[in-house]
């Protein structure tokens, strides 16, 4: 505790395995002088031992949406740093690098400071301050008004994060349900529908993977280390160590692949073609579970049939992936059947056929017999606390839905897309559909600009609103295009509502706050209902303060906001059996009560029952397929104004194979622009030349390349590769928009 770190110390050992240090001494400096003057958010010097009052209250972490229980520790009441909760299954007691950075978010002295009202057109970033009473009496009579005039119908949510809770409460009171969270529809959508429409069940989140005991884990794509999910990082880092056999499918030799016993840089965009051929392999060979597969169930015959002609050898020309090697994973995952997982991946949206890739991995993790046994996936356990008592939300008249009476059947939520394109009236009458419904949107926590492709449309769309509330913490490029802008505290200074998370244990854990909100912020929570009150909506407030409401909701389950208060986490509800040889008995809620190999629903839409291999345009010559992914620093563009998360990363870099680079003559750390196949340019970017690449593909960390002024750490630092997003691929099951079919070309000082 007495021990200080140097900052290069710091950014060396604050990495997930050592996750929960405090800040090291040169980073606090860097932040004090940033913050000089600024009493609030001073941290105290450390130098020896440390001496005052230490406290800790108890949080979730905010950075990204695993919400590790943590402590905020503070020396008389002023940040020291931030350390798991040692109660919580979804870290075990420590935080990822992201994590300890989160006093970053508090102490950013770029945040938004004050609500704001623009006073130009939109696009023109002018804004006047207001207070908020002025700022939310604006917004209620825009409401109001598109209330009478269209219906309640025609205010859209986009949400993300942990008080997006409060506004999907509100604009239901309000008389809406069209709440899209980017999260689906741009990310995890399609595994959902993939795995629901096998399993009749989804993964949820966290992942209900039991890495921890798999003696095989595939992943397809999926940068497990990079992308810092902690506790699923943990395990499989547990099964690294256990000796786990991992198969890794990746263009990129990442830091997975570099644990792998097998390494399958496959060609971009034919996935689906090795899939198939696993499939082929374990079905010809019978390598599948048996028991498990005539017990729970049905369409082997079907499967087998429809992928009798998917050999190794007809995807090798395919997929560039040899056929002895194909044939050596498939008979690798099946020799440690069922402890086997095919990992679904998260963001998964990448060539318009992602439901039906999800399926062929929902189908090969069938086969395997992994679902609801040890080292596949486990049946997880939830907390379950009573809502706080509210009227019935009236029923409204129209959804998203009407907008798309055909389109996208297996969709299971609204569309953040689609709720863009029926704001354009144009788009929609194109696609022979309803009119623009939309009139009105509330953006919680989502910079659009960085998580919808096709940024030109929804410009398109911002431009047809009345009404444009974004709710943020940072000056997100998404608040520039805003009428009202409302500065949001940071997770550290507000309550919020209830985690409850899935998992092997049921647990709730609580967010209190450990600081008084700097500037003029306010929490998620009180801006929903401030707001909630002036529509009008009083009968779906009856509390007076966010402890009322919590306490009310944990006296239901036994427990109470002072047990929070004091544990961070506790346990709640019963706990059922993992795994089927625990007892587990495994329901399957898909119409024939069986785990659907082929899936008679799927035909019934006039889709394919059992998933088969779509040719996927190839990039042309002089060309590269952009792929994009994490940093383990990082979230997105959620961090990258972070001012501790920015001394470890502060711009992305492209990685370019060597034998591109030299064709273009190309040096690594030479800075380029990037050019995509309809002439879009990206802001400067690094370039990383490098082996651990394949030479059709460059690749890129997603975040970077901000367009906004107010956030000077950030602002042009790298380059945005949603920008370069201008060709979307649309899943015509869920309506999921693939983004990996963009490609670039390269514009030096010498070529330009
Ligand atoms: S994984 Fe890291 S960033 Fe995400 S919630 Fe946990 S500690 Fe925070």
């Amino acid at each position: 505790m007495s021990r200080n770190f140097t900052r290069r110390e710091f950014i060396n050992i604050s990495t997930f395995a050592l996750g929960g240090l405090a800040l090291g001494r040169g980073v606090i400096n860097k932040i004090d002088r940033a913050y000089a003057g600024n009493t609030q958010s001073a941290i105290p010097a450390l130098t020896g031992a440390i001496e005052g009052n230490i406290t800790k209250t108890p949080t979730y972490c905010e950075i990204c949406f695993w919400n590790c229980a943590g402590w905020m520790h503070q020396i008389d009441g002023k940040p020291w740093k931030l350390t798991g909760n040692e109660d919580d299954p979804n870290c075990s007691g420590r935080l990822c690098t992201r994590g300890t950075g989160g006093i970053g978010a508090y102490l950013d002295d770029e945040r938004l400071k004050k609500p704001l009202i623009r006073t130009s057109e939109r696009g023109g970033q002018t804004f006047r301050e207001a207070s908020w009473d002025e700022a939310l009496d604006y917004i209620a009579e825009k409401m109001i008004k598109i209330k009478e005039e269209h219906g309640p119908e025609c205010v859209a949510l986009f949400t993300h994060g942990s008080g997006g809770a409060f506004f999907k409460h509100l604009l239901k009171s309000y008389g809406s349900n069209n709440i899209a969270a980017p999260s689906y529809a741009q990310c995890r959508g399609p595994r959902e529908e993939g795995f629901y429409l096998t399993f009749g069940d989804g993964i949820g989140s966290p992942e209900r993977t039991d890495l921890r005991d798999a003696k095989c884990i595939v992943l397809i794509g999926s940068h497990l280390g990079e992308n810092m999910h902690n506790g699923q990082v943990q395990e499989f880092a547990e099964a690294i160590g256990k000796g786990s056999s991992i198969i890794t499918v990746d263009p990129r030799y990442s830091t997975a692949a570099s644990k792998s016993r097998y390494w399958l840089p496959i060609r971009p965009a034919t996935d689906m073609a090795l899939l198939l051929a696993w499939i082929n392999v374990i079905v010809e060979e019978k390598l599948y579970d048996r028991d498990y597969v005539e017990k729970y169930t049905i369409g082997l015959e079907k499967l087998a049939e429809a992928v009798k002609e998917n050999t190794p050898e007809w995807a090798y020309p395919l997929t560039s992936i040899e056929p002895g090697v194909i044939r050596a994973t498939a008979r690798e995952m099946a020799s440690h059947k069922p402890a086997t997982i095919v990992h679904p991946g998260r963001h998964v949206t990448w060539y318009g056929d992602d439901t039906q890739r999800s399926r062929a991995i929902a189908i090969l993790n069938a086969l395997m017999g992994s679902w609801g046994r040890r080292g596949g996936f486990y049946s997880p356990n939830f907390a379950d606390v009573p809502e706080f008592p509210h009227p019935e939300y009236v029923k409204p008249k129209r959804s998203w839905r009407d907008a798309f009476p055909t389109e996208f059947p297996m969709a299971g939520t609204a569309l953040a897309n689609g709720i863009c394109d029926a704001t354009i009236p144009t788009v929609r009458n194109e696609l022979g559909s309803e009119p623009c419904n939309f009139k009105g949107w509330i953006v919680y926590g989502t910079n659009l600009m960085h998580t919808l492709p096709d940024q030109k449309k929804t410009l398109e769309a911002i431009q047809n609103l009345d009404l444009l509330v974004a709710v943020d913490l940072m000056p997100a490029e998404i608040t520039g295009w805003a009428d009202v802008v409302l500065p949001e505290c940071s997770y550290l200074e507000r309550y919020d509502d209830l985690r409850l998370a899935q998992g092997r244990t049921p647990t709730i854990s609580l967010r209190m706050p450990a600081f008084e909100p700097m500037y003029d912020s306010k929490p998620g929570w009180w801006i929903a209902r401030e707001l909630g009150l002036k529509l009008g909506l009083d009968e779906y407030y009856q509390y007076e303060t966010i402890e009322e409401y919590l306490d009310w909701r944990l006296k239901q389950v036994g427990s109470s906001l002072a047990e929070l208060q004091e544990k961070g986490v506790v346990q709640q509800g019963d706990q059922y059996p993992l795994y089927i040889e625990e007892g587990y008995e495994p329901e399957f809620d898909t119409d024939s009560g069986k785990i659907e190999l082929y899936s008679e629903t799927l035909e019934a839409y006039g889709f394919d029952p059992v998933p088969r291999y779509t040719h996927h345009e190839q990039p042309p010559d002089g060309f590269y397929r952009l792929l994009y992914g994490r940093a383990p620093m990082h979230s997105f563009a959620r961090t990258t104004n972070n001012p501790i998360l920015t001394e470890m990363m502060c711009e992305n870099e492209v990685w370019v194979n060597t034998s591109v680079a030299k064709i273009w003559d190309l040096d690594n750390g030479q800075y380029i622009v990037l050019v995509n196949q309809d002439g879009v340019k990206s802001s400067r970017i690094k370039v990383r030349v490098t082996e651990r690449i394949r030479h059709d593909s460059v690749y890129m960390v997603h975040g970077f390349g901000h367009s906004d002024k107010r956030m000077k750490r950030s602002y042009m630092k790298g380059a945005d590769d949603n920008k370069l997003m201008t060709k979307v691929l649309l899943d015509p099951i869920m309506g999921g928009t693939g983004m990996r079919g963009n490609f670039v070309t390269f514009e030096t000082e010498n070529n330009n």
